[in-house]
């Protein structure tokens, strides 16, 4: 795999203390590329495995590892890639638990009752963008093509946290939604949270109208304001959906030492990884895989 790096000198400039880069790691399964986290690889009972387009038996704009029933692809396509990439994690689709997503900022606790729901059986709820647990080999799957996708673990408490956040749960701050819900149901403690957001596009590829980029003017003040909205003229902004997001984590109490980012971006990327805007949404999509695996 040939991965394009953004700039992150240029387009992280203070946000010194996040990792950034070298902050990911292609590995291989069964010739299935997976995207790692190295910032993770201290938490050896926590798995995370973010998928690329490549490996999977999807074929054209789905070509080839998508994971989206809802999208057009044959459903036996979409179900077998779901085994092959779940192989490299040595889990099944009946141990996984899918969001509903839908740019909410609605986070609920998974258990072992809700396993397989997405895949091998009917959800029994909608509008979820995140999704937290503390149970042992049960996967929580997050859906991204641009969106920002960000990852929660708690060493203390071990439980972990995964959640969708585009523009509309960037600006709603379903970072903050995550949290608290991982402190009000596990004990966690901002202090204790090691976070990482992952691969979605990048701010030189995310051009806004005013209307989208009013919202986070007000949502952040000062430097925050000026890492996150670049004027493009004629009434277009650039948005630094990353830099938001590293906020909202800051904003939160998160000790900026323990956020990771990465600098692939989805939309320079688009050969290799499904990009909404790149592809005019002709897409398939990648998901994060993330589970208790000891
Ligand atoms: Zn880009």
């Amino acid at each position: 795999m040939n991965i394009n790096y953004i700039n992150a000198d240029k387009t992280f400039k203070g946000l010194k203390k996040a990792v950034i880069h070298n902050s990911t790691r292609i590995s291989v399964t069964n010739n299935i590329p997976y995207i790692e986290f190295t910032p993770f690889d201290r938490f050896d009972w926590v798995k995370l495995h973010f998928s690329t387009r490549l490996g999977g038996v999807s074929s054209g704009i789905y070509s080839s590892m998508n994971f989206s029933f809802d999208r057009g692809d044959s459903y036996d396509n979409v179900l077998r890639n779901y085994e092959l990439f779940l192989d490299t994690m040595d889990l099944k689709t009946s141990d996984c638990v899918c969001t509903k997503q839908t740019h909410t900022v609605n986070v609920i606790e998974a258990d072992y009752s809700m396993a397989g729901m997405g895949i091998t059986k009917p959800r029994s709820y909608d509008n979820i963008d995140g999704l937290i647990t503390n149970k042992k080999d049960l996967c929580l799957v997050t859906y991204f093509a641009d969106c920002v996708p960000v990852f929660f673990v708690d060493p203390v408490n071990r439980c972990i946290g995964a959640s969708h956040s585009g523009w509309r749960g960037t600006v709603g701050n379903i970072t903050h939604e995550t949290v608290q819900l991982m402190s009000s149901v596990y004990g966690s403690r901002p202090e204790y949270l090691h976070t990482f957001i992952g691969p979605s596009i990048c701010q030189q590829c995310y051009e806004v109208d005013e209307n989208v980029a009013s919202q986070f003017a007000d949502s952040y003040s000062g430097n925050e304001t000026d890492m996150v909205i670049d004027l493009k003229g004629n009434g277009k902004y650039l948005l630094n959906l990353q830099a938001a997001n590293y906020f909202n984590m800051v904003h939160e109490g998160i000790n900026p030492e323990n956020i990771g980012i990465t600098d692939i971006c989805t939309s320079c990327n688009s050969d290799l990884l499904f990009s909404h805007r790149a592809s005019h949404g002709k897409r398939g999509v990648l998901c994060g895989f993330m589970s208790i695996c000891r």
